[in-house]
């Protein structure tokens, strides 16, 4: 998609704030700074528009972003936060897990994991949560720029191994937002769950 016209249209904090258009949604998971805002600024061609590195221990929102008029990209906000108290953790993992599940619009989900490094316990459990319940998963390992192409391939052995990758519900690609390398085959893997 060639994008001009991007805007926030909601940090919700409630379903009730969702967007009502029906356009169809792909929500964007991974923990911070794993590179999911600068994944999001490449796809819409924007230097700073998602912001980055959202703040440990502020409030969590899940924030909806108008593409086109097309399509809203959901920027699901980084797990694994040590600071906020349990009690938080637990309302908003309940608040992502309702959307997740409840969202009719909702065509599939990005997962941002580091490509230099094995999935963490929290990318583990969210890929096999999603998988569970039969969400399309679009594996996007970041940074590849920081890996030698010749090891792309380990890298990638390593990662689906990990997650035990499903091919069947799930595609991967190595990514960089440095590069660009990665970017035509998300926007491939997010029209063709826009057309579904
Ligand atoms: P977020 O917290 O997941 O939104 O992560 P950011 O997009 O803010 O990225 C975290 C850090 O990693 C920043 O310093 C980025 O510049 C850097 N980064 C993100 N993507 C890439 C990439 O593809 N290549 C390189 N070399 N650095 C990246």
């Amino acid at each position: 998609m060639d994008v001009h016209n991007v805007s926030l249209t909601i940090s919700a904090v409630a379903p009730k704030q969702y967007p009502t258009t029906g356009y169809p949604e792909l929500a964007f998971v991974g923990r911070s700074n794993v590179g999911k805002s600068s994944f999001t600024n490449t796809l819409i061609n924007r230097k700073s528009f998602a912001r980055t590195s959202s703040q440990p221990g502020k409030t969590q929102t899940l924030n909806f972003y108008n593409v086109e008029d097309q399509v809203y990209f959901v920027d699901v906000p980084g797990y694994g936060y040590a600071k906020v108290s349990r009690t938080e953790r637990e309302k908003w993992g309940q608040m992502i897990e309702t959307y997740l599940t409840d969202r009719t619009q909702l065509r599939g989900v990005v997962s941002l994991v580091d490509a230099r490094h094995a999935p963490s316990e929290d990318d583990i459990n969210m890929y096999n949560w999603l998988s569970y319940y039969d969400i399309p998963i679009l594996v996007v390992a970041t940074k590849a720029d920081k890996i030698a192409r010749g090891k792309w391939n380990k890298a990638e052995s390593i990662i689906k191994k990990a997650l035990e990758f499903n091919d069947a519900n799930s595609d991967f690609l190595m990514f960089s937002a440095v590069t660009k390398d990665g970017k035509a085959e998300a926007w491939d893997w997010i029209e063709a769950r826009m057309a579904e």
